[in-house]
């Protein structure tokens, strides 16, 4: 796939508030700067499409933007929509506050009929952190179809990522009869850019 296009659409404070679900779409979601805008803007080519290191207490809002892509073989241009969603795990946020995202976040996810899979964000450099896997357990409890995106892979040793992904995926199969795709990324390295776009472009077919 090859994106010809990436253009903001809106920002919206709520679910019921969302453009028009007349696209398949895919949504972004992670801890706070776990490298979320870097990947949007290494996915789609453009520098500044998603704004890095937005800071954590700001309101937080749902971002659409419509994608223009071509498969190789065929120059039909196709739109979606890419959804930038609010960081979760902001330690420096009241509880209310949190509580209004955690909900915000959850109506979307759940309720979104056009969502096609919601990219999950996990920083390759740690071992697994509760606040992660918990919200990946509750996307299995809500049955939701998801990726896990190992970022920022450059940062550490390969060894180190390995062992991260594999802990991770070991939790999980704990619990777990079927396991998620899993993609290994950096942004700085376009690592995991083709990957990523074949899924999408492989969801759209369906
Ligand atoms: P967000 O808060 O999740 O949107 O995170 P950002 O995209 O703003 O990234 C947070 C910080 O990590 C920034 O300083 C980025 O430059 C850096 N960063 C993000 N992705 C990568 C990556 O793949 N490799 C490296 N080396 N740094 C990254």
């Amino acid at each position: 796939m090859q994106i010809k296009n990436a253009s903001y659409i809106i920002s919206s404070p709520s679910y019921d508030k969302c453009p028009k679900a007349d696209k398949p779409e895919y949504a972004f979601i992670g801890r706070s700067n776990v490298g979320k805008s870097s990947l949007i803007n290494m996915l789609c080519n453009r520098q500044g499409l998603a704004k890095t290191s937005s800071t954590p207490g700001k309101t937080q809002m749902i971002n659409h933007f419509l994608i223009e892509s071509t498969r190789k073989e065929k120059a039909k241009k196709e739109y979606w929509n890419l959804v930038d969603l609010p960081g979760y795990g902001y330690a420096k946020v009241a509880q209310k506050e949190r509580k209004t995202w955690g909900k915000m976040i959850e109506d979307y996810i759940r309720k979104r009929e056009n969502l096609v899979n919601l990219f999950v964000l996990i920083d390759s450099r740690h071992k697994p952190q509760s606040i992660d896997l918990d919200f990946v357990q509750s996307l299995g409890d809500w049955e939701i179809p998801f990726t896990l995106i190992f970022t920022k892979s450059d940062k550490e040793k390969p060894g180190v990522v390995k062992r991260n992904v594999e802990t991770f995926t070991e939790l999980l199969r704990a619990h777990w009869q079927f396991l998620p795709q899993i993609i290994v990324t950096s942004a700085t390295k376009k690592l995991g850019r083709d990957e990523m776009l074949e899924l999408i472009q492989e969801c759209n077919l369906r």
